[in-house]
């Protein structure tokens, strides 16, 4: 069976695990639609990711897995990111796989729609953490299904992601003013051995009008954010100009 990757990679980077180098991997597509997603833009803007991995163009999945190789020396993990890489499934576990075989650790970044393809890679060891986007209160299933552009059972998706076991959790909130409700969302996260990490959403990006008007949080609001959810135990912040912080 010959699988074909679309997508992108970045070689080496050391922002998206926080204390690892990581190669990083981002599959093209999304099963939702969110308001503020910066997705599209994101692939555009050849400059903030260079060097890119041929934009997004389909390419045999073994391309991917010599990029991997060649960045084996200065990486000890690698990231899949997205889009939503659970959204392919065959080919996000045939790359944990070959990850895995050359012995580097498998984080995932996901927005948790597919609790059972993440249970599955677990058993198979085939991921060490999750990196879980929770957007609004996952007790809060109507604005969860707006956020996310009409996908009615993505709360109660959620939520099943986030009582996985085996596996270490860390949950990310991208903020905007308009939607900021980091303590809704750190109230369902009480007593779950998880980081909370408060993102600083960049407006400008978002295909949203409303949203696209807004100014950005500052990195000092985004302490005050996070200072407002201290009943958790790791709290942090990450933002464009210092990167990521621990807070609580
Ligand atoms: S889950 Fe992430 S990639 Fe998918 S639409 Fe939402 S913000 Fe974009």
């Amino acid at each position: 069976m010959k699988l074909i990757f679309s997508g992108i990679m970045i070689p080496v980077s050391t922002i998206d695990w926080y204390g690892r180098s990581a190669s990083v991997i981002f599959f093209n597509g999304c099963n939702f639609d969110c308001l503020y997603c910066s997705n599209n833009k994101f692939i555009e803007v050849a400059n903030r990711l260079e060097p890119l991995f041929k934009k997004g163009t389909a390419v045999d999945i073994e391309e991917i897995e010599k990029q991997v190789l060649d960045a084996k020396s200065f990486i000890s993990a690698v990231v899949f990111s997205g889009g939503e890489p659970t959204a392919h499934p065959r080919e996000l576990e045939h790359l944990a796989r070959f990850a895995k075989g050359h012995g580097l650790l498998v984080g995932i970044e996901t927005n948790g729609y597919y609790p059972d393809r993440l249970r599955a890679l677990i058993e198979k060891k085939l991921v060490d953490k999750l990196f879980i986007d929770i957007k609004v209160p996952p007790d809060d299933a109507k604005r969860y299904t707006i956020i996310t552009g009409g996908v009615r059972d993505a709360a109660e998706h959620a939520l099943q992601s986030l009582a996985l076991q085996d596996v270490a959790i860390e949950v990310r909130t991208t903020v905007f003013r308009s939607f900021a409700d980091v303590t809704g969302i750190a109230r369902s996260l009480k007593g779950r051995d998880c980081t909370y990490v408060i993102q600083q959403g960049i407006p400008e990006y978002a295909p949203d009008g409303k949203i696209k008007k807004e100014k950005p949080f500052t990195r000092d609001e985004l302490e005050a954010l996070a200072q407002s959810v201290s009943f958790l135990k790791d709290v942090r912040i990450r933002t464009r100009e210092k990167g990521e912080e621990r807070i609580i």
